[in-house]
C-alpha cells in the first residue's frame, strides 16, 4: 500500500490508501453490496471469497428477516475469515445522471455505515469507493460525497471512531480521492 494521505478530525484520523479493502485490518469494513445481500462481483464478491461462507449465512438470515436491504441503508455481519472483525453491508445508489437523489442516496450509504460502527463501539472502519464501480456514479463526484459525508459525521456526531480509512482499489480512483480530500479540508 502507498503511504495513506489523511487529517485528524477531532478525535479521528481520515486516512486514504490504495489497495485491496479485504486485507484491512480496522474492525470493521465496508461492503459495497447489492439489495439481495446475495454477493456479487467486485468488491462485494472479493469481500465474500476473502471472508468466507459465514457472511453470506449471515446476509441470508438478515434478507429472511427484513427483506431486501434499501439503497442508502446499511447492515453488520461477522467479518467470517477476514481480519476485519465485521462486515457492515450498505447500497449505493445506482447511477442515472444525478437527477434521481443519487447524491443524497450515497451519502446516506455512508452515514448509515458510520452509525452502525459508532453504535457497535468499534474504533476503525474502512470504506470503497461505493457506486463508482458497476454503479457507474462519476468517481469525482462521488468522493466529494464520501469525503463530506464523512467529514461532517465526524465533526458533528459522537463516535467510537478513531480511524477511518478509505480504500481505493484503482490508481485513478485513489488519485481523484486524493485530490477531493485536498480540496475539502482547505
Ligand atoms: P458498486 O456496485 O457500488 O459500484 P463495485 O464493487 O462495482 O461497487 O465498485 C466499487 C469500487 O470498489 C470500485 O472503485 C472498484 O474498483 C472497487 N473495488 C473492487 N474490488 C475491490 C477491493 N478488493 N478492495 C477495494 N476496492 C475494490
Amino acid at each position: 500500500m502507498e503511504k495513506p494521505t489523511e487529517i485528524m478530525v477531532k478525535q479521528t484520523r481520515l486516512s486514504l490508501a490504495q489497495g485491496d479493502i479485504t486485507r484491512q485490518n480496522t474492525d470493521a469494513i465496508v461492503n459495497a453490496a447489492n439489495s439481495s445481500l446475495m454477493g456479487d462481483s467486485g468488491v462485494d464478491g472479493a469481500i465474500h471469497r476473502a471472508g468466507g461462507p459465514a457472511i453470506l449465512e449471515e446476509c441470508k438470515q438478515i434478507v429472511a428477516r427484513q427483506g431486501r436491504l434499501p439503497t442508502g441503508r446499511a447492515v453488520i455481519t461477522t467479518g467470517g475469515n477476514l481480519k476485519a472483525k465485521y462486515v457492515i453491508h450498505t447500497v449505493g445508489p445506482v447511477w442515472h445522471g444525478g437527477g434521481q437523489g443519487e447524491p443524497e442516496l450515497l451519502a446516506s450509504a455512508y452515514r448509515e455505515s458510520l452509525k452502525l460502527a459508532s453504535q457497535r463501539n468499534l474504533t476503525s472502519v474502512s470504506f470503497p469507493s461505493i457506486s463508482t464501480g458497476a454503479y457507474g456514479y462519476p468517481v469525482a463526484d462521488a468522493a466529494r460525497v464520501a469525503l463530506k459525508t464523512v467529514l461532517t459525521f465526524l465533526q458533528n456526531e459522537t463516535t467510537s471512531l478513531k480511524e477511518v480509512v478509505f480504500v481505493l482499489y484503482d490508481a485513478r480512483t485513489y488519485e481523484t480521492y486524493r485530490v477531493a480530500l485536498e480540496e475539502l479540508a482547505k
